[in-house]
């Protein structure tokens, strides 16, 4: 369809500048591989896998077969007090992916839902454990853990925070990012580690007994890229245990083989208490998010009831058989296909060519890790987030989808992406960089 035949007035569109978008739009029509196609048939090679979800690539036939042939066999069915066969095989072929005794599955709708099932989990596993005076909760600045209102309560982004009702008793964390001491750096930051102590401290200052748990990206990705100083996972995870504190890791955009691992708590060897995910869960073909949580913590709810419904939370699309479809199928390619280890395999070209970006004008850091990088630039003087949009709209005039938060653009390719794809993304965004004042 043209654009000019559809009437843009209706849809009030999520995060974006509605006016200036309705003014120039730009569309898409279709996707397959790695390219989207605008509605005039125009390529635009996906930088982003979507926003950070089409992790096999676009128009998979296998996931595409599953949705249609799942929607024909058994379209809907409620996993309240009933279920459906594909919901219980994914939640084990999840519970096999997570690291651990992560072995129990809650499914949600989105990466939004599922981070409030998280920190839900977390206070009625405190009340079962006979300790319900915990209920505060520790995110971190910089943060993003989705829309809900518990999401904004631990997320650290004052634009999404301001003007809302926010949940009470909440701390944050520093965040990690800093130009002073870790510009440039190539994969993980050797400064940081020691803003984990930050959590030491504001168990002592709250006292343990009071907090629920501790939410991180571990990478933050929607902020623009911030890559955990080494250690510092590790250490956070040592502080939590020893408190009582429950370790979520927010892993939307980190699991699978985002950063060439099934999740980045097996990347970097911690295992949290609870893994939330969503996006690539279904190559983003069908929403759904899902909480991977730790035996003793399911297990701990669960015996503490005496019978009936032991926690009271769940969605109408919890387990939606057509993304339980999706989910199985979008796993299948992962592991036919080795596509976390092919991740693993490009990171190293793919930070050499990121980082031969950095003498760009404008450009103040470049990090990098897996197949993610953040190119930031400073801000023009009086118009922060200007240079970013202009870089992304030159990009996508050029063919190349690239995605911006403020001034630091993000990229992160579908796994499928080729060295030549690589190579045109980063010319691209190179010249579009080099086009703005
Ligand atoms: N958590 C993280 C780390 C995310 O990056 C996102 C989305 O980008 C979310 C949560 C929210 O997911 P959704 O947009 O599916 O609600």
């Amino acid at each position: 369809m043209q654009n000019e035949t559809v009437d843009l007035g209706a849809f009030w569109m999520p995060f974006t500048a509605n006016k200036a978008f309705k003014q120039a739009p730009r569309q898409f029509g279709s996707a397959e591989g790695m390219h989207y196609y605008t509605p005039e048939g125009r390529p635009v090679l996906d930088g982003t896998a979507g926003l950070w979800c089409v992790n096999a690539g676009h128009g998979r036939t296998t996931i595409v077969d599953a949705i249609a042939h799942q929607a024909a066999t058994l379209d809907y069915a409620p996993t309240f007090q009933l279920g459906h066969p594909k919901v219980f095989e994914l939640a084990t072929r999840l519970a096999d992916l997570f690291p651990g005794d992560i072995n129990k599955v809650f499914f949600a709708g989105s990466g939004s839902e599922a981070v409030d099932t998280a920190l839900k989990i977390a206070l009625a596993y405190h009340r079962a454990n006979g300790q319900p005076e915990r209920t505060r909760f520790i995110g971190r600045q910089r943060g993003y853990h989705g829309v809900g209102f518990g999401g904004i309560s631990v997320g650290g982004l004052e634009n999404n925070r301001r003007g809302f009702t926010l949940l009470p008793g909440v701390d944050h964390l520093s965040h990690t990012h800093s130009l002073e001491h870790s510009a440039f750096t190539r994969g993980q930051p050797e400064w940081g580690a020691h803003l984990a102590d930050e959590l030491e401290e504001l168990i002592a200052l709250r006292g343990a007994e009071t907090i629920a748990a501790v939410i991180v990206e571990p990478l933050a990705g929607s902020t623009g890229v911030l890559v955990p100083p080494v250690g510092y996972l590790k250490r956070l995870r040592e502080i939590s245990e020893r408190h009582g504190v429950l370790l979520i890791f927010d892993e939307v955009i980190t699991a699978f083989g985002r950063l060439g691992a099934a999740t980045a708590a097996e990347l970097f060897d911690v295992t949290p208490d609870m893994i939330v995910c969503a996006k690539a869960l279904t190559n983003g073909a069908v929403p759904m998010g899902a909480v991977g949580v730790r035996d003793f913590v399911h297990d701990t709810i669960v015996n503490a009831s005496e019978g009936g419904i032991e926690f009271f939370h769940g969605y109408t699309y919890s387990g939606h058989p057509l993304a339980a479809a999706a989910g199985l199928a979008t796993l299948d390619i992962y592991a036919d296909e080795g596509l976390f280890e092919r991740a693993a395999g490009l990171a190293p070209l793919w930070q050499e060519q990121v980082h031969g970006l950095g003498n760009l004008p404008h450009v103040v850091d470049i990090r990098n890790l897996g197949l993610v990088a953040g190119i930031e630039m400073s801000a023009r003087p009086g118009a922060p987030g200007a240079r970013g949009t202009e870089v992304f709209h030159t990009c996508f005039d050029q063919g190349v989808l690239v995605r911006v938060t403020g001034d630091t653009i993000a990229l992160s390719p579908p796994l499928t992406v080729s060295p030549d794809q690589i190579a045109q993304m980063l010319d691209c965004l190179s010249e579009a960089i080099h086009q703005t004042n």
